[in-house]
């Protein structure tokens, strides 16, 4: 039970855990805060949030859980403000897509209190933004991952465990750098395929009849084309060697298919695309 949480940045993630957590009975009080009133009136109004603070200090005035929702490049600037009023014996967690970065700048900013801060990252979302977006059962039967670090206090990962599995996901901890190797193959790069492609695509003369004629495979492929360029790009800022390297080997293959292709060679073509489907649909039996 958590007695006062505190969501600096009440969007998708953030949102959707205070919903999730209210639902379940497992919180007291919600305070919340964000970067727009409207926003965070919105989150009042949908009864995601009890009430809005005044400052990110303000709402972790006093809370027991700080739970920091924010792009990952705005992170340091909240934990800046959180270290201002943080209870003792207060958890501070995130939910950032990127996990050395924000590792790094809560090191950074929270100085004697980093042991108590627990860096996590949900594997759920969506390609839609902020609190009206948000859902209660969004991380039911999801992952979350949790990088605690050998300064991490097991106290406080034991009870961001307890608040994440509350809300039906299962916990996995994982070293930061394997966070954000495997999640720059599994998400991030697909992300940037999504965005080029279609940013290929609009700038053709014929993207009109392209996208209208476009079915349900293209729908699929370029679904995530739609999430937030900020969130993105603060993605790509904060794992960027991890996402180049894998876009030059990702620029490799394509090469390889182009030739391929361009040399008429059936029997690469065929080997190349069975062993993909193969993976893939190993993948999709093991999801059932
Ligand atoms: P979101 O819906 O856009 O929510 C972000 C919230 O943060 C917004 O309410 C925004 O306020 C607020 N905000 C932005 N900059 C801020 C700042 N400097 N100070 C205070 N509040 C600020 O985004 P989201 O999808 O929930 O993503 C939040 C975090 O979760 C990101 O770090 C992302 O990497 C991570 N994540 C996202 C997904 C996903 O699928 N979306 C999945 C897992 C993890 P306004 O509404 O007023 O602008």
């Amino acid at each position: 039970m958590i007695e006062r949480l505190a969501i600096i940045g009440v969007g998708l993630i953030g949102g959707s855990l205070a919903r999730a957590l209210r639902r379940g009975k497992h919180v007291g009080e919600v305070v919340g805060f964000g970067r727009s009133l409207g926003n965070l009136q919105k989150a009042v109004d949908l009864k995601v949030i009890d009430r809005a603070a005044v400052s990110a200090a303000d709402a972790a005035q006093g809370a027991d859980m700080i739970v920091v929702a924010v792009p990952v490049g705005s992170m340091k600037d909240s934990f800046a403000q959180v270290a201002a009023g943080l209870a003792d014996g207060a958890v501070v967690t995130d939910v950032g897509s990127v996990k050395g970065a924000v590792v790094d700048a809560a090191r950074e900013v929270l100085g004697s209190r980093f042991a108590a801060f627990v860096p996590g990252h949900p594997i759920a979302g969506t390609e839609h933004s902020g609190v009206a977006a948000s859902k209660a059962d969004l991380f039911e039967k999801h992952r979350v991952i949790l990088t605690p670090g050998s300064e991490t206090d097991a106290a406080a990962v034991a009870r961001v465990r307890a608040m994440w599995e509350a809300v039906g996901a299962t916990v996995t901890l994982l070293p930061v750098e394997q966070h954000d190797a495997v999640l720059a193959a599994c998400s991030h790069l697909p992300h940037m395929l999504a965005y080029a492609l279609v940013d290929m695509l609009v700038r053709r003369d014929d993207h009109r009849l392209t996208f209208d004629l476009a079915a349900g495979g293209f729908r699929d492929f370029t679904r995530i084309a739609a999430s937030d360029p900020v969130m993105w790009r603060d993605i790509c800022l904060a794992n960027a060697t991890a996402i180049t390297e894998l876009l030059r080997d990702f620029r490799g293959n394509l090469d390889a298919l182009t030739d391929a292709i361009a040399r008429g060679d059936g029997d690469w073509l065929i080997k190349t695309f069975e062993r993909a489907k193969h993976a893939r649909d190993a993948y999709a039996k093991r999801r059932e």
